[in-house]
């Protein structure tokens, strides 16, 4: 599998924003908040909650996350264009 860049192209095309399991966690809604999607410049990816199947990224430090909930990233374009077949990347940690 392809290692996934974290670069802005990316962080505009995730998902995860609109993920479920992203939404009812209060960790992730509390590290993000203050921070404007699309964000104007890349990001520190260790501060940013998103495309967490890049090696930049990957596990949330969150630990409120709910796996019961539909992960959305087979529906993204990073996803996609990439190949990827797993998913619950910000649990799991990143694309390998
Ligand atoms: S595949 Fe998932 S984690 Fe990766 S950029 Fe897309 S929505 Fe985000
Ligand atoms: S990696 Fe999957 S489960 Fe996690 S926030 Fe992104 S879309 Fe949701």
């Amino acid at each position: 599998m392809p290692a996934i860049p974290f670069n802005m192209d990316n962080v505009v095309k995730c998902r995860c924003g609109t993920c479920p399991v992203h939404s009812a966690s209060q960790c992730i809604m509390q590290r993000a908040a203050g921070m404007p999607m699309p964000p104007p410049s890349l990001p520190d990816p260790t501060k940013f909650e998103g495309v967490y199947c890049s090696q930049a990224v990957g596990k949330s430090t969150c630990t409120d996350l709910d796996g019961n909930l539909a992960c959305v990233c087979p529906t993204c374009a990073v996803w996609q264009e990439n190949g990827l077949q797993t998913n619950y990347f910000c649990m799991r940690g990143a694309a390998s």
